[in-house]
């Protein structure tokens, strides 16, 4: 289904109606940023709608099926931080070391208020991940089973 007629109908700087999300065809980028701040964390960001939608994950995305993380959902970054890497000044948000921990490609399958999918194409992460909203901005992150097992 399109929202095209929906759309071509308002003026979305003018009305508080809702745009809509923008329906993600094909693939798009995702990025791992291991963030060695005041304590680690890998920074889980895919490319979305515009922007990138971003978690912090403490312990990293699982790699073997059937592990869940807690990925605490953080600010929308823009879409030029896919490759930042370096160091924040000490004094600065989020002061420390930058590195691209992973990257690569993702399809998005599903897109519930609470529950997506995702399939990465990475080179340390590939398969079926799920997104799991639980409260707040708090999230699982679970490596699933592959369809054919
Ligand atoms: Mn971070």
């Amino acid at each position: 289904m399109t929202l095209d007629k929906y759309r071509s109908k308002r003026d979305f700087k003018k009305t508080p109606e809702p745009e809509g999300e923008q329906p993600v065809v094909g693939k798009s980028r995702f990025v791992v940023q291991k963030h060695q701040a005041r304590s680690l964390h890998y920074d889980f960001r895919l490319e979305m709608e515009g922007v990138l939608k971003s978690w912090a994950v403490p312990r990293g995305l699982p790699l073997e099926q059937g592990i869940r993380r807690l990925a605490v959902q953080v600010e929308d970054h823009p879409v030029d931080y896919i490759d930042f890497a370096g160091e924040i000044p000490s004094g600065e948000y989020g002061a420390g070391t930058v590195e691209i921990w992973d990257k690569g490609e993702f399809t998005l399958e599903r897109k519930d208020p609470d529950l997506w999918e995702i399939t990465l194409f990475g080179e340390k992460l590939s398969g079926s991940y799920a997104l799991i909203h639980t409260d707040g901005n708090n999230w699982l992150v679970i490596k699933r089973k592959a369809k054919s097992e």
